[in-house]
C-alpha cells in the first residue's frame, strides 16, 4: 500500500487473512508499530477483531493472532418469493442464526408484507434476547430493483410494489444501512461466494421457478447494469415458441414457454391432471413419458436464450436453480442439447452446466453478503462514505 493505510482497510486484511498479527500488518502496511497497534486497538474496541492466545510458536514468545469476529453483529435478512417469504438473521460471516419461512402472496403490497418481515425480525431477536448489534438488512425482491436507490420497478410482476423505496420504510424501525436488489441477483451471489469463488470469476445463474430470471456474475462481481435490469432474460423471446401471448404483452418470451408456469399449462392442455410444480417432479420421477418430454422441450427452448447469454458473457458455469431443479434431469438435458449446438465452441470449450449446490438457501447467504460487503467495508469502518 503506497499510503498509510486506515483502520478499514486493517479490517479487510484480517478478514481475508492476507495479515493477521501486529507484525505481518505493519509489513503490508508499511504502517510504524504505534500506528498498527492504534487501528487494531479500535477494531478490538468495536468488536470487529478479537485476540486469538494461541499461535504457532516460532520458539519465542508467539505472535497474537487476529481475529475477524464474525458474531461481532448481525445483519437481518428477507427473500422474498412470489409465494414464500424466508427471513433470518445471520452472523458478519453470513452464517443463519435464526431462520424463518412465512408463507405469503407478494402481490399483498409492501403495506402488508414489510411489516410482516419486521415483526418476524422483531420475534427472532427477541429469541437471542434483543437487537441491539444489528449493523445492517438486506432483502432480495422478486422484481427489477433500481439498486442504488434501493427502489422497486417492474409494473408486470409486482404492481402494487413499483416505484417503492424500500429503504426508508424498512429503516424508520431498524435505523442501520437497508440494501435491496433483484432476488436472482442476490442467490446468484450467495451460489457464487459460497460455492465458486475459489475455483471461477464468471458464472451465470439461472432460476426457473413460477418465473425465468438470471443474476450474471462477471469477474467476480455481480453484473447490475445502468439501472439494475441486467439478467432479466424472462422476456426474450425464442424461435417457434408456438405463438403464445406472455403476460408482458409480447409472443413466445421465454418465460411464457419455459417457466414452471408454462410447463403446468402445458400439461394440462394434454389432458393431464397437474395443479402444482410437486406434481409435475413426480411425474418426473415415476418417468412419466410425457412429462419428460414436456420439460425437455422446455430445457431447450431455455436453452436458445441461454446459448445467447453464454456467447455475450462466455461464463465458466452455467448455475440451474429455483423449483424447477428438482426436474432438473429432463430440463437441463434439453439445456445443454441447444447451448452446445447454438453457442460458439470457444464459448463452450470449458462451459458446465450444473444445478445449484446451495439450494433454496442461496437467497438468504447472497442477502447478508451483500450487506455485510457494505457494512464492513474500508470505507465505511472509517467512516469516509455513507454505508
Ligand atoms: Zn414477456
Amino acid at each position: 500500500m503506497s499510503r498509510l493505510a486506515t483502520t478499514g482497510e486493517v479490517l479487510q486484511l484480517v478478514r481475508s487473512g492476507e495479515a493477521v498479527t501486529r507484525a505481518e500488518i505493519g509489513r503490508v502496511t508499511g504502517l510504524s508499530r504505534p500506528a498498527v497497534a492504534h487501528r487494531v486497538a479500535e477494531l478490538l474496541q468495536r468488536g470487529l477483531v478479537v485476540e486469538d492466545a494461541e499461535g504457532p510458536s516460532t520458539g519465542g514468545r508467539p505472535p497474537v493472532r487476529l481475529r475477524f469476529n464474525a458474531a461481532g453483529g448481525v445483519v437481518l435478512v428477507a427473500s422474498l418469493g412470489a409465494s414464500r417469504t424466508q427471513i433470518a438473521i445471520c452472523d458478519l460471516a453470513g452464517e443463519a442464526l435464526a431462520r424463518t419461512d412465512v408463507e405469503i402472496d407478494v402481490e399483498e403490497g409492501p403495506d402488508v408484507v414489510l411489516p410482516l418481515v419486521m415483526d418476524t425480525w422483531e420475534r427472532l431477536l427477541d429469541g437471542r434476547g434483543g437487537g441491539d448489534d444489528v449493523v445492517g438488512v438486506g432483502l432480495g425482491v422478486p422484481a427489477t430493483v433500481e439498486f442504488a436507490a434501493g427502489r422497486t420497478e417492474s409494473a408486470r410482476v409486482m404492481a402494487s410494489w413499483t416505484g417503492v423505496v424500500i429503504p426508508p420504510i424498512i429503516a424508520s424501525r431498524f435505523p442501520v444501512p437497508v440494501l435491496v436488489d433483484n432476488d436472482v441477483n442476490v442467490i446468484a451471489m450467495g451460489e457464487h461466494r459460497m460455492a465458486y469463488a475459489s475455483e471461477l470469476d464468471d458464472l451465470l445463474f439461472v432460476k426457473v421457478s413460477t418465473r425465468i430470471g438470471a443474476g450474471v456474475i462477471s469477474g467476480g462481481g455481480i453484473l447490475r447494469g445502468a439501472l439494475g435490469a441486467a439478467g432479466e432474460i424472462g422476456h426474450i423471446p425464442v424461435r417457434d415458441g408456438g405463438g403464445v401471448l406472455c403476460r408482458c404483452g409480447n409472443v413466445d418470451c421465454v418465460d411464457s414457454v419455459a417457466s414452471g408456469t408454462a410447463i403446468l399449462r402445458d400439461l394440462r392442455e394434454k389432458g393431464r391432471d397437474v395443479t402444482s410444480l410437486a406434481d409435475v417432479t413426480d411425474l418426473v420421477r415415476a418417468g412419466d413419458a410425457e412429462t419428460m418430454a414436456v420439460v425437455r422441450q422446455a430445457g431447450r427452448r431455455l436453452g436458445e436464450v441461454i446459448a445467447t447469454a453464454v456467447n455475450l458473457l462466455n461464463p465458466a458455469v452455467v448455475v440451474l436453480g429455483g423449483d424447477v431443479a428438482e426436474m432438473f434431469q429432463p430440463l437441463v438435458s434439453g439445456v445443454r442439447e441447444i447451448v452446445y449446438q447454438r453457442s460458439t465452441q470457444l464459448a463452450t470449450r470449458s462451459l458446465r452446466i450444473e444445478r445449484s449446490r446451495l439450494g433454496p438457501g442461496a437467497g438468504i447467504t447472497g442477502c447478508a453478503l451483500m450487506v455485510i460487503d457494505r457494512v464492513l467495508s474500508a470505507e465505511a469502518i472509517d467512516g469516509t462514505r455513507t454505508p
